[in-house]
């Protein structure tokens, strides 16, 4: 794919970039590992106050940076805002808590025969970081915040569609006053990748996007011995029972799978309902679906922007084109927008059958899909038949239905009247195809660290 912006909305080209020459690759990896000794000698203290200041920079240019990102794919001009406020919050959250998740840890000395015994927490180093393009700046922030936090070096690899965000991202820490060469963008296409990664300076990778992109990048890693972090893809089951506000759970229902124009690994992707409710439920979820305003993302009055690759686009309308063909119900949308750029109408489809492609497959974009159930263990099963795990919802009022769903649901993340969505207090991330390791919280940022186990005589 080449390095450039295309703006969804009309397809033109607005800007593009050279891949960087492996010379070029060359000096930003030595720039890392001298980064890399300048930052892990710096105290808490400083790293937080530079971080403070890369949170004002992003308060300060807010409005700017969301012009940017909505250009570079299609999110709607309000969600792009948001995006840098969240990315404000969490980087102040890490400077406040950064030190007490990685505050050495005693263990009881006299057990182990030593006079102290504890665990420390030390950064690794350089860490490649391989970024998908749907929230540009927040899926880069939550791996740079705690990272630069904890001492390590990013770099940072975005997806070639959103290279004005990646570009902004290493001159934001800059700006902030982090030392030279402590966060840095690659521009490069997926093919160097392996070439970096199999470099010894970088001594870590992180990588969110789809689950081929995973596997790829978790196979140099294997050969090369290197820690990974993975964040894939989902299928979020998004379960209503006899119990529940339907009138909320179709509300809500709406947002999760629309939210960012419906391309968000966390995106409720399957609604599973009991069949005591299905009637009240699907005709409120169709009914917000088909009402929501699909147009230019700039405006303040659009729900739904465009879809931020013409691929995407053609896969959204195979998987759905598909399971018409078999015999599905489209209720609402199902036909792409005629007119210039990536336009995807939000879609509800009934009658799913596990030959169909929406049945197995994630859909990355605003396409529902609905399945009856008679039983909480059927509605269960449903959920959990899936090689995805990342997030899942469910909806109901008893509190002995809630645990259970708690207890059942095989996923990283469970939502119980409400969407699944990240905070930098909670752990993020899946099981199953949906990749391993976690981020946010304390849990993320001692991913690439050394615990290293101390004892003294
Ligand atoms: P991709 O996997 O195609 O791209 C993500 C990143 O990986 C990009 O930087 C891309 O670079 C790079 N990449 C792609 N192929 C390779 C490869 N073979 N080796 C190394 N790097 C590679 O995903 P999309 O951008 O299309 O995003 C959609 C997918 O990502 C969905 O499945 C979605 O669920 C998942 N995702 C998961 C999230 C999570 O938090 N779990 C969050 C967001 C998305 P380039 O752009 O140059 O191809």
């Amino acid at each position: 794919m080449a390095i450039a912006t295309i703006n969804p909305a009309n397809g033109e080209v607005v800007k593009a970039f050279d891949a960087m020459s492996p010379e070029q690759i060359d000096r930003s990896l030595a720039r890392a590992v001298d980064g890399f000794a300048a930052l892990r000698a710096t105290s808490f203290a400083q790293r937080g106050e530079w971080m403070v200041a890369a949170a004002s920079i992003l308060d300060e240019q807010r409005d700017d940076l969301a012009a940017m990102m909505t250009t570079e794919m299609g999110k709607t001009l309000a969600a792009a805002r948001a995006e840098v406020a969240k990315c404000a919050a969490a980087c102040r959250f890490y400077a406040e808590h950064a030190e007490a998740f990685l505050a050495a840890e005693p263990a009881d000395a006299a057990a182990v025969k030593a006079r102290r015994a504890y665990t420390i927490y030390q950064p690794l180093g350089p860490v490649l970081a391989v970024m998908p393009w749907n929230f540009p700046l927040w899926q880069a922030m939550r791996f740079a915040a705690p990272a630069l936090m904890a001492g390590n070096v990013g770099l940072l690899k975005h997806a070639s569609n959103v290279p004005q965000t990646a570009l902004f991202m290493a001159d934001l820490f800059a700006r902030a006053g982090f030392p030279d060469g402590a966060f840095q963008t690659l521009l490069i296409g997926s093919d160097l990748v392996e070439r970096v990664l199999s470099d010894r300076r970088v001594r870590a990778a992180t990588l969110t996007g789809s689950e081929a992109a995973g596997r790829a990048v978790a196979s140099v890693a294997g050969r090369e011995l290197k820690k990974t972090v993975l964040e894939l893809g989902g299928s979020d089951p998004f379960v209503v029972m006899p119990s529940a506000d339907i009138a909320r759970a179709a509300e809500v229902a709406t947002t999760a799978r629309c939210q960012n124009n419906g391309q968000s690994c966390i995106a409720a992707k399957r609604f599973i309902v009991h069949a005591d409710v299905y009637d009240e439920f699907t005709e409120a979820f169709t009914e917000r679906m088909a009402a929501l305003r699909v147009g230019d993302p700039m405006e303040s009055t659009t729900d739904i922007g465009p879809l931020a690759l013409e691929q995407g686009r053609a896969d959204v309308e195979e998987q759905v084109g598909d399971a018409a063909s078999r015999g599905a119900r489209v209720l609402c949308g199902g036909t792409r927008l005629d007119r210039p750029g990536w336009w995807y109408p939000p879609t509800v489809v009934a009658d799913l059958t596990p030959d169909m492609r929406m049945w197995s497959e994630e859909v990355f974009g605003p396409a529902a899909g609905l399945f009856k159930v008679g039983s909480y263990e059927e509605a269960v099963a449903l959920a959990n038949d899936s090689d995805f795990g990342l997030g899942s919802n469910a909806w109901t009022t008893d509190p002995a239905e809630q645990d259970r769903f708690v207890t059942d649901l095989d996923a990283g993340m469970v939502f119980v009247n409400g969407m699944t969505t990240s905070y930098p207090e909670l752990p993020f991330g899946g099981v199953k195809n949906s990749g391993y390791g976690r981020e946010l919280s304390g849990h993320g940022i001692r991913e690439f660290c050394n615990a290293k186990t101390v004892w003294v005589g």
